[in-house]
């Protein structure tokens, strides 16, 4: 390989006009031609940084990387999977034409090279353990590839995005799996990785993220449970009398298609089932309150299933009920499993509701004795109940819980991980462009009230550090580890990318390494405690 690498560094600097910086570990061999990825560090016309670049598009340097094509003497056929040929350099060696084509790494050009390389492509990771990196930026994959090259026994979910990120970073599906697939060619990771639409909630967003390739989707149930049955104030007896009522969706006809509580009261009523030391009951009000709190939600799910099935060929499916206030019991855990195979439905993973608070990039909040009791009974269940995976979800920076979590669910799991990312990227540019940094922080403080609607966190402005003048250039990266800073930072993504995406992106664009290398050493910190 590494003679391929001088021939085409060689080749590269037959251009006078611009610089090139060869990503190695992209070079690929497939018969006579060789593929590999380079980014351009210099423009020759104006000798530094063309910042239109991008402009052009935001959410990736795609337009600054270039896919290479080595050939000798002939073109090779696969060059007609790509356009246009911005650059045909070319050298000759004892009658021998060694050239290469350079051709934009964007969307286009991709299609073409998965053709070439289909591990490009995500796929269903069914039950092996897996890890999700979310990159909000999209060019983080290659750091995320450092760190998960360290852990074997880990699949990789390299692109999760939910609907409030894409909105907030005005991306889409397509460009998600897009940026994670140059990551992997760049990185020449070779193994499966899987794409999550990450807490779906409608058949709209279902529907693209089918139509962009997504792998594995992940069903919010959030809008489809009615907690307030556990509040006692609805038990069986009040609700048989409302179901002729006014109140509709309490009512046992709106309720459950495929289920009534009559069957629900033959599968579990007296049922009493031994996990560990725990004896799960079921007793009237326990089943009528399960059948409230669930039964739309669970007929959600299995719609969503068998429309994924019928478009979809092999994919993962999480059910998550993980975005409500109540924890869930052992009983429901039992109750919602049961259901849904009862239905037939092969989910691959759930995420429930544990004890204790989970805010944004910071460490569990909450006793970990509670925690702990908590996924041993569950992960017991999970054992016992099926083939799937307990998930994790704002898995980010959850150090003190890990080590539990992976003993109690048997090494037989899923964590998400998102906003941790961007937090990195915040620690590289503190590093590299104060300036910038302090920037950022004051429209984080700016638009604090407006990020924190739709984030879980209890935060006050006032509690923040108005700006970052009471700190000096070197002392902007240990800001990160303030956590009422790391969950304001955390929420700010968009409102930052708005004002200040391109100066982010050439910021990380320059220091790429660095970023990497943060990227890498932070996240396996995570991954260190799951074995
Ligand atoms: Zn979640």
């Amino acid at each position: 390989m590494e003679k391929k690498r001088d021939i085409i560094l060689d080749i590269l600097k037959k251009d006078k006009n611009n610089l090139y910086h060869l990503y190695e570990k992209s070079i690929t061999n497939i018969g006579k031609d060789t593929y590999f990825l380079v980014k351009k560090v210099k423009n020759g016309s104006k000798g530094s940084y063309n910042k239109s670049w991008f402009t052009e598009n935001r959410s990736s340097c795609a337009e600054l990387k270039l896919l290479g094509v080595y050939f000798e003497n002939k073109k090779s056929d696969s060059l007609s999977f790509f356009e246009p040929e911005i650059q045909y350099l070319k050298t000759a060696d004892n009658g021998k034409i060694k050239s290469l084509s350079l051709f934009p790494a964007n969307s286009k050009n991709l299609s073409g090279l998965k053709k070439i390389f289909p591990h490009l492509c995500p796929s269903a990771l069914k039950n092996s353990p897996s890890f999700g990196f979310g990159d909000r930026l999209g060019i983080a994959t290659p750091g995320h590839i450092r760190a998960i090259n360290m852990h074997k026994g880990l699949l990789p979910v390299f692109a999760q995005q939910s609907i409030r990120e894409l909105t907030r970073t005005r991306r889409n599906y397509r460009d998600v799996i897009d940026s994670a697939a140059w990551g992997i060619f760049q990185e020449g990771y070779s193994g499966k990785w899987g794409a999550d639409a990450d807490h779906l909630k409608d058949k709209n967003n279902l529907l693209n993220a089918i139509k962009s390739g997504c792998t594995m989707f992940t069903i919010d149930t959030s809008d489809y449970l009615n907690e307030k049955a556990f509040d006692g104030s609805e038990s069986l007896n009040s609700n048989k009398n409302q179901s002729t009522g006014n109140n509709q969706s309490l009512s046992f006809k709106s309720i459950g298609k495929t289920n009534n509580i009559k069957s629900l009261l033959g599968r579990y009523s007296g049922k009493k089932i031994k996990i560990r030391n725990y004896i799960l009951k079921y007793d009237e009000d326990t089943i009528a309150a399960l059948f409230f709190v669930y039964g739309k939600a669970l007929d959600f799910v299995c719609e969503i299933y068998n429309f994924i099935k019928q478009n979809t060929p092999a994919f993962d499916f999480e059910v998550s009920f993980d975005e409500t206030k109540t924890v869930t019991s052992f009983e429901a855990h039992y109750f919602i499993v049961n259901e849904l195979q009862l239905r037939n439905l092969g989910f691959t993973s759930l995420a429930l509701r544990f004890p204790g608070e989970f805010f944004k990039g910071v460490d569990y909040v909450g006793d970990i004795k509670d925690f702990r009791r908590s996924i041993e009974t569950h992960g017991e269940i999970a054992n016992k109940a099926g083939n799937y995976k307990l998930s994790l979800h704002s898995g980010s920076d959850k150090f003190s819980i890990y080590p539990d979590f992976y003993k109690h669910s048997f090494g037989n799991f899923h964590i998400k991980t998102a906003g941790t990312s961007w937090l990195i990227a915040l620690h590289v540019i503190a590093e590299c462009n104060p300036e910038l940094f302090r920037e950022i922080y004051n429209i984080a403080i700016d638009s604090f009230e407006i990020n924190k609607k739709d984030y879980h966190l209890i935060l006050k402005l006032s509690e923040l550090p108005q700006s970052t003048s009471g700190s000096k250039d070197a002392e902007l990266g240990s800001l990160l580890h303030d956590n009422r800073i790391r969950q304001c930072l955390h929420i700010s993504y968009g409102a930052v990318l708005d004002k200040l995406a391109n100066e982010v992106y050439e910021v990380l664009g320059r220091n790429e390494e660095k970023h990497y290398q943060f990227v890498s050493d932070y996240l396996n910190r995570h991954l260190d405690l799951l074995q």
